[in-house]
């Protein structure tokens, strides 16, 4: 069929050790960690996954840096550990849900945390904190079984942030129980499974290192601000 313009195409993920990843969506969970919730001023819950989406045109997938957004002055770093469907799931059990998975990355959810803050104050949707170019460097793909250690951030080789994935208030299968009771999933989406205490400010000429025990480490510079 001829169409209106050429059309866009999600970005296609590198993985270690086999054909490359085509992405899909991006669900992305908040407060998953009691400490990190604290520090943005909530109480640690465990009633529902406060979930929400990024566009899939926030991923950042080479070594270019990262342009400093603009419409901020806040613009702060949250390491994740991203997992990556290869299967539909709809309803899914633990088993079912674990099963689901092609594979595991190291994620940084940026975020406009002055327009997050804003947003909560005017109870807006986080839509404009979460979405823009460069809103989701994404590491590379690693098949294998769910991480199970540390991550960390580093900013210009200074600790920021560190946990133990052992933290996660809701674990991967958790999360992803949750997240199918609500929408369907299909291969190709992408699930940011939150960020660990610490988050803070980044700015020009900053260098991220963000590590998940097991996976390659991902390496972020940011850049000049957007004209
Ligand atoms: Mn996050």
């Amino acid at each position: 069929m001829t169409t209106a313009f050429h059309p866009w195409h999600p970005p296609v993920l590198t993985v270690t050790d086999g054909p490359a990843f085509p992405t899909r969506r991006i669900f992305c969970v908040g407060r998953n960690y009691a400490a990190h919730a604290r520090e943005m001023g909530v109480d640690p819950q465990r009633d529902l996954p406060c979930f929400f989406a990024k566009p899939v045109d926030s991923l950042w997938v080479d070594d270019r840096p990262v342009p400093y957004p603009q419409a901020t002055g806040e613009l702060h770093h949250e390491v994740e550990l991203v997992v990556a469907l290869k299967d539909t799931l709809h309803r899914a059990t633990p088993d079912e849900a674990l099963a689901s998975i092609f594979g595991y990355a190291v994620g940084l959810d940026m975020t406009r945390r002055d327009l997050q803050r804003a947003a909560k104050e005017r109870r807006w949707p986080w839509a404009m904190a979460k979405g823009f170019r460069g809103a989701a460097p994404i590491g590379t793909l690693v098949r294998g079984p769910k991480p199970s250690g540390r991550i960390w951030l580093d900013v210009n080789g200074d600790r920021r942030q560190e946990a133990h994935l052992n933290d996660l208030i809701w674990s991967v299968e958790d999360v992803l129980v949750a997240l199918s009771s609500q929408v369907t999933l299909y291969p190709g989406d992408l699930v940011f499974t939150g960020t660990p205490a610490g988050v803070a400010s980044v700015g020009p000429g900053d260098r991220l290192h963000a590590h998940v025990d097991g996976l390659p480490d991902l390496h972020v510079t940011i850049g000049p601000a957007t004209p």
